[in-house]
């Protein structure tokens, strides 16, 4: 009707199009501000059957572990982290998931009557790979063992799950071939956004054969029957059915140090990789292990069997990007494998799911905040009839669950070695902790009624013979 009319709208429009897109922007980055997910790309690389004292260990003024040390030294190093129980399966299960072994499935399943057979991941539960996942990242892993095979489940959330079997010699992966796969995909895929990468180690795991330039490296004068090589069944050795003396134990544990001291150097070179690739300075680098090994601690061998320190006191050591600044820290409080995926997701500034039962521990990493111990438990034998655990502050109680099984209590600051049971001298001790011990039991007992057990196939059943977990 009128121009001016005409070019005051189109004015008009240009203004609000203009406060729109201001409104617009500042809305976008207010978003970006607050629910912003961090670019940091996350590898885990966790070693099977790794004790925690090999860290640190010397033998004839030899560093077992040099690579690892240093690493813990200019990182964070958590000296007292444990794993929620002392085999493969269940433990993975509890890292991937933030949930105990009974309540996330992946278990052995009738072990009241000592049955043997396998529960899989709950497909109900998130995993940290499928989280990750769905908030951008590639995910991949390599991982050589029958109990982390996708029958299980363990592999949701994961694009790519390299699996290998290691109860065929030629299907074995040893460290620098599983890092040499790691490095490859992430060379492929790990330029072009964020990616979660999971390189998992079979060697300290039976047998103990490690590469030939290591198996004389602690004790070259040994000539003995196992001097390359240590291969028995654990039952067997556990059951006292094949006899060893006192020489002999000694070298089957330095032929497990040497497979330590093997990972450790590809370690070692696998961190020199991702440096050169420009890729280490800005990732979240955790090392870790599923469990421990028992070298006749507690008279026994392997693991899988019991709840001591040997078997469930794992080494922990996590690298944040280097603009964060935190390097060099030792956190002594209590931490478990079931803290990792809420820490993790916690760092990125992804919302951890409401019913996971571990927690954050970022704070303490974070800033200097005082440690907050919280009661630890373990259980979910692989062999045996079933014990539980409750370790907190000083104190570590074990209860067998059968009816009429002995229960152990340890003062840990007296005793780190669990070698004298206090049961008899501190009932009221022993009390408290058994009351909470089994509120916790008969709680995941309850979360635990859907688990569904797994009918393996023959093909599995026989691999996993071959490796001694089932008989
Ligand atoms: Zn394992």
């Amino acid at each position: 009707m009128h121009s001016w009319n005409h070019q005051g709208l189109y004015r008009n429009k240009r203004l609000i199009l203009y406060f729109l897109s201001i409104l617009l922007l500042s809305v976008l980055g207010c978003q970006e501000d607050a629910g912003k997910i961090k670019k940091h790309n996350v590898i885990l690389i966790v070693i099977d059957t790794w004790r925690y004292d090999t860290l640190s260990l010397e033998i004839n003024g030899m560093r077992v572990m040099p690579s690892a040390n240093d690493f813990a030294k200019q990182n964070i190093l958590f000296t007292n982290a444990f794993s929620q129980s002392p085999w493969t399966l269940p433990s993975f299960g509890t890292l991937f998931t933030s949930l105990y072994p009974s309540v996330h499935g992946a278990v052995r399943t009738g072990m009241l009557r000592g049955g043997k057979n396998f529960g899989i991941l709950r497909d109900d539960t998130e995993t940290l790979a499928g989280i990750l996942k769905k908030n951008g990242f590639k995910t991949y892993a390599v991982a050589c063992n029958n109990n982390l095979s996708p029958e299980f489940h363990i592999n949701r959330g994961f694009d790519v799950y390299q699996i290998f079997r290691p109860e065929m010699k030629a299907m074995r992966l040893r460290a620098d071939e599983a890092f040499q796969l790691g490095l490859s995909w992430i060379k492929k895929n790990g330029q072009k956004g964020n990616f979660f990468a999971m390189i998992h180690l079979f060697d300290p795991h039976l047998s103990y054969n490690p590469p030939q330039e290591f198996s004389g490296m602690f004790d070259p004068s040994y000539t003995g029957r196992y001097k390359d090589n240590f291969d028995e069944k654990p039952e067997s050795v556990r059951e006292n059915k094949i006899l060893l003396n006192a020489q002999e134990k000694e070298h089957i544990r330095n032929l497990y140090n040497a497979e330590v001291a093997f990972c450790d150097r590809e370690f070692g070179k696998f961190l020199r990789a991702l440096n050169d690739l420009n890729l280490l300075q800005d990732s979240v680098l955790i090392l870790t292990a599923d469990h421990g090994e028992e070298l006749w601690d507690h008279q026994s061998f392997e693991h899988g069997h019991t709840v001591y320190d040997e078997l469930v006191h794992v080494p922990l050591v996590m690298h944040f990007p280097v603009e964060r600044g935190i390097q060099g820290k030792e956190i002594k409080g209590c931490v478990g494998l079931i803290d990792l995926m809420p820490t993790i997701l916690d760092f990125m500034g992804i919302p951890i799911p409401k019913n996971v039962q571990g927690r954050s521990i970022l704070p303490y990493i974070m800033s200097d905040d005082k440690f907050k111990e919280e009661p630890l438990y373990c259980g979910s034998l692989l062999y045996g009839t079933e014990k539980i655990s409750i370790r907190q502050g000083n104190y570590k109680y074990i209860r067998s669950v059968v009816e009429g099984g002995k229960d152990e209590l340890y003062d840990l600051r007296q005793d780190p070695a669990e070698a004298k049971n206090i049961i008899d001298t501190e009932y009221p001790r022993k009390n408290i902790l058994k009351l909470k011990l089994m509120a916790w039991y008969e709680s995941n007992q309850k979360k635990a009624v859907n688990q569904k057990a797994v009918n393996l196939d023959k093909d599995t059943q026989e691999r996993l013979k071959s490796l001694g977990y089932i008989q």
